[in-house]
Parts: C-alpha cells; sequence; structure tokens
C-alpha cells in the first residue's frame, strides 16, 4: 500500500502510525500542524500605532467585529493616539467618533478613565503585567491576555466565542464556561503555542468552522475525532 494512502487510512480510522487510536497530545499535534499549514504568519487583526491605541482597539472590539473596529479607529486615533490626548477628550466626543460600534456609551467612558489612569499612574504606559492591566476601567482578564499575549508577546491564551467553540467541538474542553475553557487549554497546550495558537484558532473558528456551519467535514475533525 502507498505510504499516502496508508496515512490517508490511519487518519480516517483516527489511529497513529502504530495504529493505536491519536492520544491527546498526538490530536493537538495534528491541529497545530494543520493551522500552522493554514495560517503560518497569523497577523494581529485590529490596526493600531502603539501599545495605547491597541488597548483601546481591543476595548472596542468587545461584541463587534474587528472590520468595524477597523473602520472607526483611524478617525479616533487621528484625534487621540495617546493618553493624554485622549483623557483630553469629552465622552460625548468619544461617544460620537465610535458611535457605529456596539456598547458606545460605556466603551467611550471606559475608555476617557481608562486613559486618565494610565496617565496619573503608569506615567501614561500601558503596564506589562496581568494585576495592573485588569485594574484600568473597561479592562477584563480576556482583553489583558490579548494586550500581554500580542502586544509584550507573553503567554496568554484569550478565550473568545470561536475558541471557545472550537475546544469544545474539538474535545479540548468541555463547553461549560470561558474560564473552564482557558484552564483546560492552558493545561493541554504546551506554553510555547499558546500566543500564535489563539490567532490561528479566531481564523479558523471564522472561516471555517462558524457557530452556524452548515458543512461540517473539516479534515481536523476527520482525523481527531
Ligand atoms: S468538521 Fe469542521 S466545521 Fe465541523 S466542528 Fe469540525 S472543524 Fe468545525
Amino acid at each position: 500500500m502507498e505510504k499516502k494512502e496508508l496515512e490517508h487510512l490511519l487518519k480516517k480510522e483516527n489511529l497513529n502510525s502504530k495504529g493505536n487510536k491519536l492520544k491527546l497530545s498526538e490530536k493537538i499535534s495534528y491541529i497545530i500542524s494543520k493551522l500552522d499549514e493554514l495560517y503560518p504568519k497569523p497577523e494581529i487583526p485590529l490596526n493600531h500605532e502603539n501599545n495605547f491605541t491597541f488597548l483601546v482597539a481591543v476595548m472596542l472590539s468587545a461584541q463587534s467585529t474587528d472590520k468595524k473596529v477597523n473602520e472607526i479607529t483611524p478617525k479616533l486615533f487621528t484625534k487621540a493616539n495617546n493618553p493624554d490626548k485622549m483623557s483630553k477628550l469629552g465622552v460625548n466626543e468619544i461617544r460620537e467618533l465610535i458611535r457605529e460600534i456596539g456598547l458606545a456609551p460605556t466603551k467611550a467612558k471606559n475608555i476617557k478613565n481608562m486613559s486618565k489612569l494610565l496617565l496619573n499612574e503608569y506615567n501614561g504606559k500601558v503596564p506589562d503585567n496581568f494585576e495592573d492591566l485588569e485594574k484600568l476601567p473597561g479592562v477584563g482578564h480576556k482583553t489583558s491576555s490579548v494586550i500581554m499575549s500580542q502586544a509584550f508577546g507573553k503567554p496568554a491564551f484569550p478565550v473568545d466565542t470561536h475558541i471557545h467553540r472550537l475546544a469544545y467541538r474539538w474535545k479540548l474542553s468541555n463547553g461549560r464556561n470561558v474560564i473552564q475553557t482557558e484552564k483546560d487549554l492552558k493545561k493541554k497546550i504546551k506554553q510555547k503555542y499558546w500566543n500564535k495558537l489563539h490567532l490561528q484558532m479566531i481564523f479558523y473558528g471564522r472561516e471555517f468552522c462558524k457557530a452556524r456551519q452548515k458543512k461540517c467535514e473539516c479534515e481536523i475533525c476527520k482525523t481527531i475525532s
């Protein structure tokens, strides 16, 4: 039998090269290699100029799409691309600039207060640790994780709706809640993969494994399920 044909059969039967069922570590290795093939260099999808504008963009992205955030941030960042300028804008002015985004009134207030706190407590710099990030108005654990991972390159695994759904469908977590999903993923996947993998999973979820997926026959599930 041809090597390729054999590999295909083994995958179809969910077996490894020794003929045993795939172990968890083998399933994870397969997922990582497949996502590396599809998204070798995943780029941060939110446009930004610096860590401050990145934090603002991440705050705006809650319950909105990255596309929408990228549409409105150029105007906002032209007016204010640092905490000093942002804190000088009125809440109403910020709200008007971000009005097309969901939860604009709350987000405008949080962005103004977050900018003031950065100026007063952190010399206008975005902190690079969870404890301080999570003290900022409107900045929760998920936003902090994105900043730690994507702005500072520190190990974190932000779990959004796509990652939560994929982790459940790929049987890496029981889908109870995002806190549990984050714990499970961090326990099962080596830390060196977290930062890249969380972006790759988001991209895969958006492209192939949508919430209401009609056609459901990806190679990944055929291999690991
Ligand atoms: S087959 Fe594809 S779309 Fe269906 S759950 Fe698996 S990865 Fe998602």
